[in-house]
């Protein structure tokens, strides 16, 4: 490619509405531009990578065993329905009439479609198993569409669907994605981690989300600085700790004025946050509910809301309160009767608790569940693991990282094709339901991360498998034939050796040249300047450290090909 010809529209200033650093990239590289809010055209340079991490995504898929299919992004409501998902969605379910006034959505997500294409072709289970993947654009109408590719309202997602005959069928197929996973973020030169994630509303143990460790994402991860454990901040939690028996003291009531939260009551009392005993009021589908966590602690409404299988769930204000106009900060669960009251798991082991009195500005010492003070209907893991604490499974000690979810991986079990119907006949003649998974990988997103980790002041710093182009070929000088001949002479000769190179030609000064370089990111830049083709030589620098050196001419090729090979096996993985 010509630079002279090539549509990459740089741009010098910082755009204003882009927050994070892989948006601007993006913007200043001339790679992407905004259609709508969530909505962009990816130019030339975004969608040359776009297309190198499709093509490692389908290598992977296609190693496992995955057969690539494409389905349409325009689905019929009735599956939907079906399904149930068409109400259960809500808002992110982009709809659509057709002329005659019939439902259809955008699909989000194709589990309903591809349980479809099943169920109408696939009888036995001499055709189990299966793995069926697309590379498709998804719609989802996202509350916040921020962040560029990262979180857009349309953005390409590859996904896979297994179909097994049973859980060890499904187990297999699961780990065969979990390995490929692996394979594909290495291989586009991520610092990722699988972790632990949450299974919503199918429960059990069988998700991992891949999550590319970076500042701006917008996922907490925790990991242990010993062992090898990591899980979301969703899902994350451990058993309680043992606790030290004290002898239990009187309950006493004192006044505890202009305390409305927990560190002010603390700092009243003179005691440790650790020991007071937090009452929430929740609205779960109107439904008020009481939630007691110790102090120090803060509630996982994630959790909470999956105890509770409510749809809906949000703190309840004062004026909802049915406690006769208590004030929040003052509620406690001493003498509460007709309200369902639910603890975290450590509450129940901890003695001579403060808790609010429910009577003015007042709050009781050395409450003990223990001794009867208060009741609690049930106790379950209702609060987020914090950084410093022990790890869930060894001696070492949780740490919190920040990540960006690039992929996750799902065991569905029969969710679906109980809901669908989606059966094979068995070998002994029954209908059984299939067991299914699902796989899913977003491949802006994932460009998106690998900026946000590789980068500098100056532009992006491409791994050489995802550059949209390995070099780029400088002439310092447009004037002066030698340099001019060499440059395109240079050019013809990679070109025709395989190497991605761009030639710029531009009528622009050496410095314009050298800084739109240093934005793409080409990994490697050739400069042709008349002091080193004295000497027979061109002037070679790499993007990722500056470093600088002279190479023949004659010797570029062979020192590209070689320099190319072994930055794409710095990312490879046996
Ligand atoms: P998130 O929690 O970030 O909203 P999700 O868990 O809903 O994502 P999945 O349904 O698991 O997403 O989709 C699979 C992959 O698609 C995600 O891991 C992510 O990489 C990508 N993805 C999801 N939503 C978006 C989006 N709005 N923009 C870009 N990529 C997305
Ligand atoms: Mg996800």
């Amino acid at each position: 490619m010509k630079a002279s010809n090539m549509f990459a529209p740089t741009l010098r200033e910082v755009p204003a509405d882009a927050e994070i650093i892989s948006h601007k990239l993006m913007l200043r590289a001339g790679m992407i531009r905004k259609t709508a809010s969530g909505v962009y055209t990816y130019l030339p340079l975004a969608w040359r990578s776009i297309r190198k991490i499709e093509e490692i995504v389908r290598q992977e898929m296609d190693a496992k065993g995955g057969q690539e299919v494409l389905m349409p992004a325009v689905q019929p409501a009735e599956i939907w329905q079906e399904s149930g998902r068409w109400n259960v969605y809500g808002a992110e379910l982009w709809r659509v009439k057709d002329r005659n006034g019939r439902d259809f959505c955008l699909g989000p997500t194709h589990e309903e479609m591809i349980s479809m294409i099943f169920r109408n072709d696939v009888r036995s289970y001499k055709q189990l198993p299966q793995l069926w993947y697309q590379i498709q654009t998804k719609y989802r109408d996202e509350r916040r569409p921020r962040f560029g590719l990262m979180r857009s309202r349309e953005f390409i997602m590859k996904d896979l669907y297994s179909f097994d005959l049973d859980e060890a069928g499904l187990d297999k197929s699961y780990n065969l994605m979990y390995d490929a996973y692996n394979r594909v973020f290495t291989r586009c030169g991520l610092n990722f981690r699988p972790v632990e994630a949450d299974s919503g509303a199918i429960g059990g143990k069988g998700s991992h989300e891949f999550m590319a460790l970076a500042d701006a994402g917008e996922s907490a991860i925790l990991y242990c600085d010993t062992c090898d454990w990591a899980a979301t901040d969703e899902i994350a939690g451990r058993e309680p700790l043992p606790v030290e028996p004290e002898e239990m003291l009187p309950m006493e009531k004192v006044d505890t004025p202009s305390c409305g939260t927990v560190e002010d009551v603390a700092k009243f009392l003179s005691l440790p946050t650790n020991r007071i005993v937090k009452t929430m009021y929740y609205k779960a589908d109107e439904q008020l509910v009481i939630v007691l966590v110790r102090g120090d602690r803060r509630i996982n409404e994630i959790k909470l809301q999956s105890l509770l299988g409510c749809n809906e769930l949000e703190l309840a204000d004062n004026a909802s309160l049915s406690t006769g106009g208590q004030k929040v900060g003052y509620l406690g669960p001493v003498g509460v009767d007709k309200i369902k009251i639910y603890a975290d798991n450590e509450v129940p082991l901890m003695y001579n608790v403060v808790v609010g009195a429910n009577d003015g500005e007042r709050h009781l010492l050395n409450v003990n569940y223990q001794r009867g003070d208060f009741r609690i209907d049930q106790t379950a893991d209702l609060r987020y693991l914090e950084e410093g604490e022990q790890c869930p499974h060894c001696q070492g000690h949780v740490k919190l990282a920040r990540g960006i979810e690039v992929g996750q991986i799902f065991k569905l079990h029969t969710k679906y094709s109980d809901s669908l119907h989606v059966n094979y006949t068995a070998e002994d003649g029954h209908e059984r339901p299939v067991v299914m998974g699902c796989y899913g990988i977003g491949i802006g997103r994932t460009l998106a991360a690998v900026i946000e980790q590789s980068h500098d002041d100056d532009g992006i710093i491409w791994p050489m498998p995802v550059a949209p182009y390995q070099a780029v070929i400088i002439p310092v000088n447009d004037r002066e034939t030698e340099l001019v001949n060499t440059a395109e002479n240079l050019y013809t000769e990679l070109i025709a050796a395989g190497v991605e190179v761009v030639l710029d030609n531009r009528q622009e000064r050496a410095g314009v040249k050298f800084k739109d370089a240093d934005l793409i990111g080409y990994p490697v830049r050739i400069t042709v300047g008349a002091k080193a083709l004295a000497r027979g030589n061109v002037e070679v620098r790499l993007r990722q450290n500056g470093e600088m050196q002279e190479v023949a001419v004659a010797e570029v090729k062979s020192w590209l090909q070689d320099y190319i090979a072994a930055e794409i096996a710095k990312c490879s993985i046996n």
